[in-house]
């Protein structure tokens, strides 16, 4: 473990007098729990941790952080911390007690505070018709999946979700309180709808909603064995698809576990996923070449939107795991069988193969875009293998860069930045002019790199 000096454990014993929130450091007997991420694999060991309870909260945190020549990395759940790596001379800042959200059903637009997640907006948008674009997961949180790009089961109709934010407030390095928006320093809201986390801690976000009455939404399932035929058939249907569907193809490995439900329990299976953003007519009418295919479970019907919240079957608790991410300007029909062979072997570790359908929406860029503006590739893939024991990780390394590498020709020249779990280099994600006004943005805003992203723009 690692002690501090007494003259900063002093200094934080007067910054946790200043606070509404709490200051955990390494000689409290919570640390080891509160320093714990979503993925259990990642070992985090900043110099403290903040909780706090207001943008009051973060300013003062910001300038003790300064004064003590620390620098703070803003974290709510813990979803993508594997790039932050040991975190010395840091302080993390948890947003996770700011939870406040609010919905104008009027204006259609929704106000989150930072440590809110997409599982507390929801169920608030039950019955009214309005959807917001979040992702796979109401256990991710809004600020770090928005800051990122978001993408979800509306993506290929109305694009990622950091190009329906409106307004974000944060505090800047300097210990402000600021508003971006299109009016109002509109270089750092362009920043900040893509750019990740680089520039400030964000207190609170605001969005847009989208009209969305009723969705056909659900899950195909068949054993895996009919993997090739059903990827293939999927991949024929997308080029004519409209952008009101998105959908992905799985193969994903049931755990045995008491709460997965029965007919899955232990099972490999090969899993189509998908919204329809209409009514069954149209849904039925999409999904009838999958259909013929006689899913052994189809879910497939016509549901409230708030019920894409779970549509995914993401793992909501802890876990230790390893992933992979890839997106591809295309997957010929040889590439692909390459892949499903690579995902299917009866001895792979994986437990997600999966791609999505991109497209629509994701290619259209507009004046009014962040520095996401448009998703590269036809196809996102991504997998991700559980780490139950320590030796574990080597097959599941080996699996993972197997499949990446199988895939390798097709890739795309950019990632996408959410889905990449391990520190990457900032030209992975953007390309050259994006990231030249990035950094130009950074060094106005943060000329003192005060401020640690997962993904830093260096
Ligand atoms: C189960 C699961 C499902 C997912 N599904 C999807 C999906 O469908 N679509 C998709 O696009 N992504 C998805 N993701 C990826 C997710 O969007 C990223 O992991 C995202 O970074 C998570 O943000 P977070 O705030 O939850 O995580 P955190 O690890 O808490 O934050 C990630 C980073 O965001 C920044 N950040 C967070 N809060 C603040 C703040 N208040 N101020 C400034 N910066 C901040 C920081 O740089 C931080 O390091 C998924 C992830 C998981 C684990």
């Amino acid at each position: 473990m690692m002690y501090m000096s007494k003259e900063l454990l002093a200094d934080i014993n007067v910054l946790r007098g200043r606070l509404w929130g709490d200051v955990i450091t390494p000689h409290d007997n919570d640390w080891d729990e509160v320093r714990k991420s979503f993925n259990l694999l990642i070992d985090q060991h900043p110099t403290a941790i903040v909780y706090a309870e207001s943008p009051e909260d973060v300013q003062a945190t910001i300038r003790f952080a300064k004064r003590a020549g620390l620098r703070v990395a803003p974290q709510g759940t813990t979803h993508n911390s594997g790039p932050l790596g040991p975190l010395r001379d840091t302080i993390l800042l948890r947003t996770t007690r700011m939870k406040g959200v609010t919905i104008d059903t009027e204006r259609r637009v929704a106000r989150a505070q930072a440590g809110a997640v997409w599982g507390d907006v929801t169920p608030l948008l039950e019955g009214t018709g309005l959807a917001a674009l979040h992702g796979s997961s109401p256990t991710v949180g809004i600020v770090g999946y928005s800051l990122g790009g978001g993408l979800g089961w509306q993506a290929r109709k109305h694009g990622m979700q950091a190009n329906s934010v409106t307004a974000v407030e944060i505090v800047d390095p300097h210990g402000e309180l600021l508003r971006a928006t299109a009016d109002q320093n509109a270089d750092l809201f362009w920043a900040l709808r893509g750019g990740g986390g680089n520039f400030g801690v964000v207190t609170a976000i605001e969005f847009k909603l989208h009209r969305t009455p009723v969705v056909y939404a659900g899950a195909m399932f068949w054993p895996v064995e009919h993997a090739a035929k059903v990827f293939e058939r999927w991949s024929e249907m997308l080029p004519q698809l409209p952008d009101e569907f998105t959908s992905t193809a799985r193969v994903l490995a049931f755990p045995p576990l008491d709460e997965v439900p029965e007919f899955l329990r232990g099972r490999k299976m090969t899993v189509v996923n998908g919204a329809v953003l209409g009514d069954s007519e149209l849904g039925e009418r999409l999904l009838a070449p999958l259909r013929e295919l006689e899913p052994e479970i189809d879910t497939f019907e016509e549901v409230d939107p708030s019920a894409l919240a779970r549509l995914h079957m993401d793992p909501e608790d802890p876990m230790p795991y390893l992933t992979g991410h890839m997106l591809l300007d295309e997957l010929p029909a040889d590439g692909l069988t390459g892949l499903i062979e690579a995902a299917t072997a009866e001895d792979s570790p994986l437990v997600v193969f999966e791609l999505r359908h991109m497209g629509g929406a994701l290619h259209r860029a507009a004046p009014h875009h962040g520095a996401r503006a448009t998703m590269a590739g036809d196809l996102l893939l991504f997998l991700v293998g559980g780490v139950m024991e320590p030796g574990d990780e080597v097959a599941v390394n080996e699996a993972i860069e197997g499949v990446l590498e199988a895939a390798a020709p097709w890739r795309s020249a950019t990632s996408y930045i959410n889905f990449i779990e391990e520190p990457a280099a900032a030209d992975e994600f953007f390309d050259p002019r994006t990231l030249d006004r990035l950094r130009q943005v950074k060094s106005e805003y943060d000329p003192q790199n005060l401020i640690k992203a997962n993904h830093e723009l260096v």
